[in-house]
């Protein structure tokens, strides 16, 4: 099988590279550019193509896999809402993707801005640098005691809930199909869950359903002082809406990963480019807001098991035998 992989970064052509050795009839051709209605012209001669969360999936862009003659999407990561997965499936292209790869590398990343977000380390760590040594407007709350919401207890909820119920938190939880087998989460409607929640973490994938599900409604029901993480899409979150809550001083905190327009940026070093959309940098022009670039699945751990269940993708579909749960 020959796979034309997509928008690769350094870290991703050592991953791979390093466990190729152990699938003998799949080769990878890595371009740094992304998929595009302009580069699915490269991919003719291929069997497959690897693409991750910023590749933008349309319509079109299936319709010149087709005509290539692609049959396989290996999508690298789980979310997959950039795939119009009506067109492929209408199209008879197979997609997988990897849909556990390190829930604990996501929700790890996703304290860590909540840490960050409560205690300013983004600002306490710029006045060291600059020998301010005061710590004036640093307070921060202990999370001790304190309660957390998460939205969506799948995997990686789950494991963000096992590590707010590890620093002493009291921990509530809403999803569609709640997880017995979490007994310490008390599962509530989304009302209480923003008036009672100190910090509340988005873990639920972006649907229909849960688009703009963060809008002012949302915002005026939470705790005044409260911290908001998204780890999960960007678009769970009406920006708009967030940056009017951020004005009227709700939030003591908030960590995003992700966050709407993020896709021209994500994964790119863009420092001498005129943005396109103000979005980030008005996000970026409040204090009280950390934004990361959709680094949640960066850690060593992460990069191996989507390495090694993207490779076994492309083996299951050689044999004829799909891993059934990593179709879409
Ligand atoms: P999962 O499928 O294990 O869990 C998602 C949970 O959300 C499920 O329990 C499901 O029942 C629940 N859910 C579905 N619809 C809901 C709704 N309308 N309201 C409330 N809950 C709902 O998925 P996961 O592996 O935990 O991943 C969660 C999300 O994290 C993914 O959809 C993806 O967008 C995001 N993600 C981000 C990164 C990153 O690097 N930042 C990496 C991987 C995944």
């Amino acid at each position: 099988m020959k796979i034309l992989f997509f928008d690769t970064k350094p870290y991703d052509k050592e991953a791979f590279e390093s466990a190729l050795s152990e699938y003998k009839n799949i080769t990878i051709d890595f371009l740094e550019t992304d998929i595009s209605c302009h580069t699915v012209r490269l991919t003719k001669g291929y069997d497959a193509v690897c693409l991750f969360v910023a590749s933008s999936v349309t319509e079109s862009v299936l319709h010149c896999l087709y005509e290539s003659g692609i049959k396989l999407i290996l999508m690298r990561c789980a979310g997959v809402n950039n795939v119009d997965l009506n067109a492929a499936h209408k199209l008879g292209i197979t997609v997988l993707r990897v849909p556990a790869y390190s829930p604990e590398a996501i929700a790890e990343h996703a304290m860590a801005l909540a840490f960050a977000a409560n205690r300013k380390i983004h600002k306490a760590y710029i006045r060291t640098r600059e020998n301010n040594f005061s710590l004036t407007g640093l307070t921060g709350v202990n999370f001790h005691g304190k309660t957390a919401g998460i939205i969506g207890t799948g995997r990686i909820g789950a494991a963000m809930a096992k590590i707010c119920l590890g620093l002493g938190m009291s921990v509530l939880g809403y999803d569609k199909y709640p997880n017995k087998s979490l007994d310490f989460i008390k599962y509530c409607s989304l009302d209480e869950l923003y008036s009672e929640s100190d910090l509340i973490s988005l873990h639920c994938p972006l649907t229909e359903e849960t688009y703009h599900m963060i809008n002012l409604s949302a915002i005026e029901k939470m705790k005044p002082g409260v911290i908001l993480v998204n780890t999960s899409r960007g678009a769970l979150i009406s920006t708009e809406d967030l940056i009017k809550g951020i004005r009227t001083l709700k939030f003591s905190g908030i960590g995003l990963d992700v966050y709407e327009e993020e896709q021209p940026n994500v994964f790119e070093n863009r420092e001498d480019d005129i943005l396109e959309s103000s979005v980030t940098a008005r996000l970026l022009s409040f204090p009280n807001v950390i934004v990361t670039s959709h680094q949640g699945f960066l850690t060593k751990e992460a990069l191996e098991a989507i390495t090694v269940t993207t490779l076994d993708n492309a083996q299951s579909f050689i044999n004829g035998k799909i891993i059934k749960d990593n179709m879409v």
